[in-house]
């Protein structure tokens, strides 16, 4: 736990029911007055979606865009070149971002290449970047990744199928918006995955060697949140309640991740997400039992916790088996919430796993995991959750 810290999120944060609505004047505010929209040609096209609701509210207020809806899931380099390309035919002057993780990291890796060089793989690592992006605003459609508030910027370099993270306080959005609303046609399959993936956020930062008591404070929070609104928001996507506290969850682990940093688990699952192109909640969510009980030694008292803020009662249990009982947790939750079980269920290949194992170990994340592993301990894992 540090106990000197400091504390980093976007300065403006929207949330709430219909919150899209005030994007326009918020845009005005800020000087932005030829906006390219980031998004993927699904949500670029969905009848009243994010996209037609962010377009209306620009419009109201008498700005001008241009949409790019070439973002791919784990988005590419090339999405990030050809987003570019139109930014500058255009005279764009800013950036908004549309949907989940991949069209915020899209965005972030498009303002990066305008203002800070091309080649986005040499630029992987922390605080890496010298100048600052253009402005960027991300609305948020996914209860998951909360890209729309972090440093982070994830993408893959498609011709050697390695996931990158470029970390830098300059990534982090101006404004975010988290309407729960537009998050009500999520499909329960990536309802799933996303807020697992944002499960993943609490439990790593609430374990992590770099926590400290705000990022606690809020890990614990979306654990709780977490546990009482999946399975809900899973069952019936149009239930605004258990959309709103995801939401919100969503929200609370990311600020969580984006200063405690987050462990073994996301350090993997952005090679399962290179290697495989696999959906990235997914990756988090099959992975996250056996890392996390490999991790136990490293602090079976914060597993114990885990297992009380997802509900299981570990009175009168020995500290070893009340840590078990908060990985028997994160077990029940996946599977009730239909996360297959093992990676060779998206397509992972034992032959690949000692080069995973070796980038894994080199993935940012990894630095911050509160047991210290090896190439063979990595590749031991991968292994486990094949067989599991
Ligand atoms: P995503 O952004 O890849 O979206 C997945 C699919 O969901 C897309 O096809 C999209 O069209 C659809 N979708 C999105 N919103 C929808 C809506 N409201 N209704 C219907 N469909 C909708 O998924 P994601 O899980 O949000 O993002 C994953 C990416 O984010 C990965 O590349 C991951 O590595 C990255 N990530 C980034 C950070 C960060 O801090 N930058 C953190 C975690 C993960």
């Amino acid at each position: 736990m540090k106990t000197n810290y400091d504390f980093m999120m976007p300065s403006v944060n929207f949330f709430g029911p219909g919150v899209i609505a005030k994007i326009g004047e918020r845009a005005k505010l800020l000087g932005m007055n030829n906006i390219l929209i980031v998004t993927d040609s699904f949500l670029h096209h969905l009848k009243d979606g994010p996209v037609k609701q962010t377009e209306e509210s620009l419009r109201l207020a008498g700005i001008s865009y241009t949409i790019f809806d070439g973002v791919e899931p784990n988005p590419k380099i090339r999405n990030v070149q050809a987003g570019a390309a139109m930014y500058q035919e255009n005279n764009c002057d800013s950036i908004i971002t549309v949907g989940g993780g991949s069209a915020h990291d899209c965005g972030k890796g498009i303002g990066i290449a305008l203002t800070n060089g091309e080649d986005l793989a040499k630029l992987a690592g922390i605080e890496t970047l010298t100048q600052p992006l253009p402005p960027l605003m991300a609305v948020n459609t996914t209860a998951g990744t909360a890209s729309e508030i972090t440093r982070h910027a994830v993408l893959t370099n498609e011709d050697t199928h390695l996931k990158f993270v470029i970390v830098s306080w300059r990534n982090v959005p101006l404004v975010s918006f988290n309407d729960p609303l537009l998050m009500l046609d999520v499909p329960s399959k990536l309802t799933a995955a996303t807020g697992m993936d944002a499960l993943c956020h609490c439990v790593e930062s609430y374990v992590s060697e770099n926590r400290n008591p705000i990022t606690d404070a809020q890990a614990i929070q979306g654990m709780k949140l977490i546990g009482q609104y999946l399975r809900r928001a899973v069952a019936n996507g149009h239930d605004v309640e258990a959309r709103t506290n995801m939401a919100y969850a969503s929200l609370l682990a990311g600020m969580a991740f984006n200063n405690a940093d987050l462990g073994y688990v996301h350090a993997m699952a952005h090679q399962l997400g290179g290697q495989y192109d696999a959906p990235h909640g997914v990756c988090c969510a099959v992975l996250m039992p056996t890392v996390e009980r490999w991790n136990m030694i490293a602090s079976p008292e914060r597993f114990a916790d885990i297992a009380t803020f997802l509900g299981e009662n570990i009175t009168r249990l020995s500290p070893m088996e009340a840590a078990e009982k908060g990985i028997h947790a994160l077990e029940r939750i996946s599977e009730d919430v239909g996360i297959p079980t093992n990676i060779k269920s998206i397509g992972a290949d034992p032959k690949d796993f000692e080069l995973m194992a070796e980038n894994a170990l080199k993935d940012g994340n990894a630095f911050s995991n509160p047991r210290k592993g090896t190439k063979s301990d990595i590749v031991e894992l991968f292994t486990r959750s094949y067989e599991a």
